[in-house]
């Protein structure tokens, strides 16, 4: 077996973009986003004033393309072709994007596009549901967590690379709200998978996280 997938969900700042990254570099795999895809959707829905509701989102999808790329600068996230990967960080995006990540018409047509994506295996998807919706067969699941406090210093100081400036204490109101809100809706709710494997990176270093995940990958694919 050497074509694994390998799930890793968690809730907001426990560290699964940069480990999911490192994991895929090491074991030649594909690292995939799925975050970036419910930002960019969301992107859309505020640039076209589209309203969060069923409705109206479904027939904003129609006219939506996105496509994930990689270059140099690692993912590129493409709307409508054009390249969105910094504008989908913005904090009206992070503000907007759980209530339109709640609706089916949203969720159905990236589930749809991640499965595609990550069939052939030799991929490391991180998101919310991908152990538990996407890919409840992956052979490797992990779920990331950490302390509220953990996790929102270090998203201060991502954003504050990036030219942003928040207090540790806003960010925290806004992960708490959003895992809120990612782990009370209805469809596909952030929760972790029965046969996953949970690891607490409040302590940790990516690195130390990221040997974890390497070594599990390894002995599945040896085995
Ligand atoms: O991973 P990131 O924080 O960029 O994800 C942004 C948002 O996208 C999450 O808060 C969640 O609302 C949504 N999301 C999701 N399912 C995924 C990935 C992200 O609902 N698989």
């Amino acid at each position: 077996m050497e074509n694994i997938k390998i799930a890793v969900d968690g809730p907001a700042g426990s560290g699964k973009t940069t480990t999911a990254k490192i994991v895929a570099e090491n074991l030649g795999y594909v690292y995939i986003d799925t975050g970036a895809m419910y930002r960019a959707v969301t992107l859309k829905a505020m640039r076209d004033a589209v309203k969060f509701d069923d409705a109206s989102l479904a027939e904003m999808m129609q006219s939506t393309e996105i496509e994930l790329r990689t270059s140099d600068r690692g993912q590129r996230t493409i709307l409508n072709g054009e390249d969105v990967s910094e504008d989908i960080r913005l904090p009206e995006v992070t503000k907007n994007v759980s209530p339109v990540s709640a609706v089916g018409c949203v969720r159905e047509k990236l589930v749809a596009m991640q499965r595609e994506l990550g069939r052939a295996g030799a991929v490391v998807m991180d998101g919310r549901d991908i152990g538990t919706e996407v890919f409840p067969n992956a052979e490797l699941k992990i779920f990331l967590v950490a302390s509220v406090e953990a996790r929102a210093e270090r998203r201060t100081l991502e954003l504050s690379r990036s030219g942003i400036e928040f207090s540790v204490e806003e960010i925290k109101k806004q992960i708490t709200d959003r895992d809120h809100y990612d782990s009370t809706r209805k469809i596909s709710p952030l929760r972790k998978a029965s046969d996953a494997v949970e690891i607490d990176t409040s302590d940790m270093t990516i690195e130390e996280q990221a040997i974890i995940i390497i070594d599990a990958a390894r002995k599945i694919i040896k085995a």
